[in-house]
């Protein structure tokens, strides 16, 4: 097997899989399958049987398997939506994102923030809220995961040859943020990149599924981005939207998982102008691995990555490839995978198990003409770049209280690397130089 090229992904909703699927992320991808396979749905009946919701015994990602995966950086989100408009469901599933009014979805992000927190307390996660983090990560992570493990071979607290995955607080949709007024308060907890919507109407802009303007309050939000120097994701803000934030912003922007329209119809695809827009702002492009979002003709529900014309990997590199094309340039792609996303196997490409066969997509990018270091661009040195532009540096970032992080568990899990390897060295910037 070639070495794991080091991976970093630019979405994954760990909590929200925790907290509403029941997901243990400490489990293996193996034990949760087993797991999930026994559980029933209260709705259909379904077991985690084949087309039981939301993956259930097919998941394919958890923090061991992150791990496998070579991926020892993600973006890793807050994902609560309020939708008041909305008639109430005849049962109230804690699956279900739409809650009552943007306070409970406050409470419902700060819950999924505890768990990221108390991961963090156990030495599975640390967060990334600077540049320096974000370097002494990266420096952990660099060389894959063995050597990562010998780090952490002898750490205190941590179990034998465990590294912590670093992750970036991302939030989906703003919908947690009750009032313009609370961004400080978030960002005082971690959170460095977040997108105004998810799907329809919300309180700051229209997301995806129709087109619609940034609101007044909206603008007030950005406004307080801008101010507290986070990073602006425009996934899933639609068409309208999406230029109104791009021209009122001017921050640095990134669509954390988003494929292209001119492949796969359907507006939570960019439109080629989109992705010009994104790139001509210094933009980076996940391409995520949504069966739907991939190849045109996707029935959520009845296709099957076995069916004929169903995604493989190869149409995730079709995708990147785009992005680079109409960029002319290897700087702007990425992968946001959002694997586990509410889904499992059953809607994500045929050749895929779980998220190690990421990995596969070097192969596949090497054999469509790209280099080698054209795909570690593409694997980690674009999302690198980006972040170490739009992170604060250390001493910047402290403005606030730090409630959010248990018991010192960051500065824990940073002294207890051996430091023999490579201090100061500055792996990011050799790799965003490229
Ligand atoms: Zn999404």
């Amino acid at each position: 097997m070639p070495p794991l090229i080091p991976l970093i992904d630019g979405h994954l909703d760990l909590a929200w899989n925790a907290l509403s699927f029941d997901r243990d992320q400490t489990l293996t991808v193996a034990q949760l399958r087993e797991r999930e396979g026994r559980l029933v749905h209260s709705n259909s009946g379904q077991s985690g049987a084949p087309g039981a919701r939301g993956g259930w015994g097919r998941c394919t990602t958890s923090l061991p398997e992150l791990r496998n995966a070579g991926i020892g950086i993600c973006l890793a989100t807050i994902l609560s939506r309020a939708k008041p408009s909305a008639p109430p469901p005849a049962l109230q599933l804690r699956t279900d994102l739409d809650h009552a009014s943007q306070d409970i979805a406050f409470a419902v992000g700060r819950g999924q923030l505890s768990y990221y927190n108390l991961l963090e307390s156990r030495g599975w996660v640390r967060m990334i809220r600077d540049v320096e983090t974000l370097d002494e990560m990266w420096t952990v992570w660099a060389d894959g995961p063995e050597a990562a493990a010998s780090l952490y071979k002898d750490a205190p607290g941590i179990p034998s040859g465990r590294p912590p995955i670093g992750y970036v607080l991302s939030m989906e949709g703003s919908d947690p943020i009750p009032d313009p007024s609370y961004a400080q308060d978030w960002w005082d907890n971690g959170l460095r990149v977040a997108s105004l919507a998810h799907y329809g109407q919300s309180a700051y802009a229209f997301g995806t599924g129709g087109d619609g303007p940034v609101t007044p309050r909206g603008y007030e939000l950005i406004k307080e981005f801008d101010r507290l120097g986070m990073i602006l994701d425009l996934t899933h803000t639609a068409h309208t939207a999406f230029f109104q934030a791009l021209d009122s912003f001017s921050g640095e922007v990134l669509a954390s998982h988003n494929n292209c329209q001119a492949l796969v119809p359907g507006d939570r695809q960019y439109t080629d102008e989109q992705v010009k827009a994104i790139i001509a702002r210094g933009g980076v492009i996940g391409a995520v691995l949504d069966a739907w979002m991939l190849a045109p003709g996707w029935k959520i529900g009845t296709t099957t990555p076995q069916s004929p014309g169903a995604p493989t990997l190869k149409h995730v590199v079709d995708h990147i490839d785009r992005v680079c094309q109409l960029a002319g340039n290897v700087k702007h792609a990425a992968i946001g995978s959002d694997l586990d996303g509410g889904f499992g196997t059953e809607q994500t490409p045929g050749d895929l198990d779980t998220i190690a066969d990421l990995q596969k997509l070097a192969g596949l990018l090497e054999a469509r003409g790209y280099s080698q270091a054209d795909v570690r661009a593409i694997f980690h040195g674009n999302w690198l770049a980006l972040l170490r532009r739009g992170l604060p540096r250390r001493a910047d970032s402290a403005s606030g209280n730090d409630r959010g992080n248990t018991g010192g568990a960051s500065a824990g899990a940073n002294g207890m690397i051996r430091r023999s390897a490579q201090p100061g060295r500055s792996a990011v910037q050799a790799e965003s130089e490229r």
